[in-house]
């Protein structure tokens, strides 16, 4: 799938519209989900243009990919969720109902966040 940038997290990137903004380093940025599923609800995205893993895992740098997985644990310490648990998620695709297609983790937690999937 080819990137498409008026994605609305490539308009976050480049402010054209705004965003709580938990972290950031070169390249990675962490804001608050506008729609929170849990207490703590945490969006982070690699600040390249990456559509999902499969794009992100073959052609992201190895410094991209190093900050982007340190970016979601720093994520949990700067809002206390680390010592009791949390949930990382990342929706690829149809089957895995993604909506905003530029790759993008969900750090959940806060409080419990319930079983892994729906099983109805
Ligand atoms: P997905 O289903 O693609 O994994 O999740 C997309 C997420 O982006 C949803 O949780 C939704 O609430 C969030 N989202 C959609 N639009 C905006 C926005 O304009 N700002 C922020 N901060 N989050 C958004």
């Amino acid at each position: 799938m080819a990137y498409d940038d008026t994605n609305i997290f490539a308009k976050i990137l480049r402010g054209d519209i705004p965003c709580t903004r938990v972290a950031e380093d070169d390249h990675t940025l962490a804001f608050e989900d506008i729609n929170p599923a849990r207490a703590v609800h945490v969006l982070v995205i690699p600040k390249g243009a990456y559509t999902d893993w499969r794009d992100f895992a073959a052609t992201a740098t190895a410094e991209e990919q190093v900050a982007f997985t340190r970016m979601i644990a720093h994520v949990a310490e700067l809002t206390g969720i680390a010592e009791k648990g949390y949930r990382v998620i990342s929706n690829i695709g149809r089957d895995g109902h993604q909506e905003v297609p530029h790759l993008h983790m969900h750090v959940l937690g806060g409080e419990a966040t319930g079983p892994l999937v729906d099983r109805s």
